[in-house]
């Protein structure tokens, strides 16, 4: 897509906004009682059940004009590349300033929603959820508070870490987050049972599986990418006490799956490919990867995306205070690509499906400030003060956590996935006897 490109929806052209006629990302939305998909553009959603309904999706093939139709993003996921190329530049079409003529923007500005009316719903029917640990300086850091003398466990070079997360739990940007209860062990004492004193939240990008590979096959790292419809946001809230307890000898459980927040809109890889950098930079004296995953396509594996965590208390909040930066990342930092984590994954012959989410683990970058989660943050360097007087080890009711992400190069319009956010509530009183 030519990189001048304007869209005759003025919104879409402010340099602030996320959603310029470039980026064209998809979600599903709720407006008037129903629920169907859009594109975001601007402070706008165009309808794409209303364009299907209209006949501006008119010669695109049949199974992908019903896709559009559709209350999640699965059918479309499983269409493919091709697919997706199709619908997109049709899209750009029908909103793009030069190419669209008067009648025709008539025509779809009656199929636009204002986003403040809209309520945002999950993109997808997610089947299963895995999340990674592809940042070697979250693992590093995590670690050297465990084991400070050997932080960084001697397969990780070697096989991408990872664990089945939860898929039900997992709820769309601005839903409350509920403080779960669990047992913890304190350092003296005996283990006990109650809320979380140590909630915390972990800055990933989630990665949306577009055709899956049937149940006992693989997927070759140079076809990785084919299997990938978008990115968003992931907020993988995480109990650091009831984790301590309960991580061995299985893995992450209770700590993790009370809830995972993801943000609405998915951004399509092609919207990424002016922001594609070399993937994963391996030290000299550091193992290569094994040959299955090692990409052909190595130099452009990475994405230069700036991911920021955003972070207001409830008194902040009644005082009118604006939301306080945590920390800056970006996603080149991971250790492992988003193509060798769908090829790790598949490589047993697992099968992932249209509309299953990795995450990417944790993104945190070597420096100060780039923290992915307040563990990091805190255990090195004590609490945050927040203005108000506040501090902050871990998260306490009425917190609010945002995430926003974007990606920018000279000359071009920046592009941004929106926000993903969750506000800690009290935990449950509920009785468990
Ligand atoms: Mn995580």
């Amino acid at each position: 897509m030519a990189v001048s490109k304007r869209s005759w929806i003025t919104s879409a052209n402010d340099p602030v906004s996320d959603f310029p006629i470039q980026n064209l990302p998809y979600g599903v939305f709720c407006h008037r009682g129903e629920t169907r998909i859009g594109v975001a553009i601007g402070d706008r959603i165009l309808d794409l059940r209303a364009c299907v309904r209209e006949g501006l999706l008119a010669g695109l093939a049949d199974e992908l004009v019903a896709a559009c139709g559709a209350e999640v993003l699965n059918p479309l996921m499983s269409l493919g590349r091709g697919a997706w190329r199709g619908l997109r530049a049709r899209i750009t079409e029908l909103l793009d300033a030069d190419e669209a003529s008067k009648a025709m923007q008539g025509r779809v500005e009656a199929l636009l929603v204002p986003m403040r009316e809209a309520v945002m719903q999950l993109p997808a029917q997610i089947g299963d959820y895995t999340d990674f640990y592809a940042s070697i300086h979250h693992a590093t850091r995590v670690g050297r508070l465990f084991r400070p003398e050997n932080p960084l466990l001697p397969n990780y070079k070697h096989v991408p870490i990872g664990y089945h997360g939860r898929a039900s739990s997992i709820v769309v940007s601005g839903q409350e987050i509920r403080r779960p209860r669990g047992q913890t062990k304190p350092s003296a004492g005996e283990p006990e049972f109650g809320p979380t004193k140590s909630l915390d939240y972990e800055l990933e990008v989630g990665v949306f599986v577009g055709p899956g590979n049937a149940l006992g096959r693989s997927i070759p790292i140079a076809e990785a990418e084919e299997h990938v419809f978008g990115l968003c946001l992931v907020n993988d809230w995480s109990a650091r006490d009831m984790q301590a307890w309960e991580y061995q000898p299985l893995g992450p459980f209770l700590a993790k799956n009370f809830a995972t927040t993801i943000s609405p809109w998915i951004v399509p890889m092609e919207a990424l490919a002016p922001f594609r950098v070399r993937g994963p930079e391996r030290a000299a004296d550091d193992p290569a990867p094994m040959a299955h995953l090692r990409s052909p396509s190595a130099e452009t594996d990475g994405f230069d995306l700036t991911l920021r965590v955003y972070l207001e208390s409830r008194q902040m909040r009644q005082a009118g205070a604006a939301p306080i930066l945590l920390s800056t990342g970006n996603l080149r930092a991971l250790y492992w690509s988003i193509a060798q984590l769908v090829t790790h994954h598949a490589s047993n012959g697992c099968n992932l499906r249209p509309g299953d989410l990795l995450a990417t683990g944790t993104v945190s970058g070597a420096a100060t400030g780039s923290e992915g989660c307040l563990l990091e943050k805190t255990r090195e360097h004590g609490p945050i003060a927040l203005p108000g007087g506040e501090l902050r080890t871990f998260l306490e009711d009425g917190d609010r956590v945002t995430f926003r992400a974007g990606a920018q190069r000279a000359g071009m319009p920046r592009i941004g996935f929106g926000e993903c956010a969750g506000t800690i509530a009290a935990a449950s009183r509920d009785r468990l006897l």
